[in-house]
């Protein structure tokens, strides 16, 4: 279990600098995804749920690095979802036209058939959730 009581000592600033550092470690010798699949995994923690704090600070560096790198169609692609334009075939619903919509500037979805919407980690999160096989 982590200490977040250490962590809470720090100033915002060290904080900062020890997250980055971890974050940097975290993708050198991970997939993306997986250190995604780590951040989500560690904001339910009880633990660190009581730091609300702390917490949204995570995710928010996380988002950072994430969208530095990685797009919502990149991450479509992966799993095979078939793309026309600014639109996809939805994932999350029974769809034949693409109903989808999303926007790779600023990583966030809309559904117009099953009303999905959200961030890039919120369409990883419904991914894995809903089993959508990875391309192979
Ligand atoms: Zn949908």
């Amino acid at each position: 279990m982590v200490d977040v009581n250490v962590d809470f000592m720090l100033k915002q600033n060290q904080l900062k600098e020890v997250w980055f550092e971890l974050t940097k470690k975290m993708f050198k010798n991970f997939l993306y995804y997986e250190v995604l699949d780590l951040v989500l995994k560690a904001s339910e923690e009880k633990d660190i749920k009581k730091y609300k704090k702390l917490n949204k600070f995570i995710k928010s560096q996380a988002r950072l690095l994430i969208d530095k790198k990685y797009t919502i169609s990149k991450i479509a692609k992966e799993y095979n979802i078939k793309i026309k334009g600014d639109k996809m075939v939805c994932p999350f619903h029974d769809d034949k036209d693409p109903s989808l919509s999303f926007d790779d500037s600023k990583n966030v979805f809309n559904c117009f058939g099953c009303h999905a919407k959200g961030d890039i980690i919120e369409f990883k999160r419904r991914l894995i959730e809903s089993g959508v096989k990875k391309r192979s």
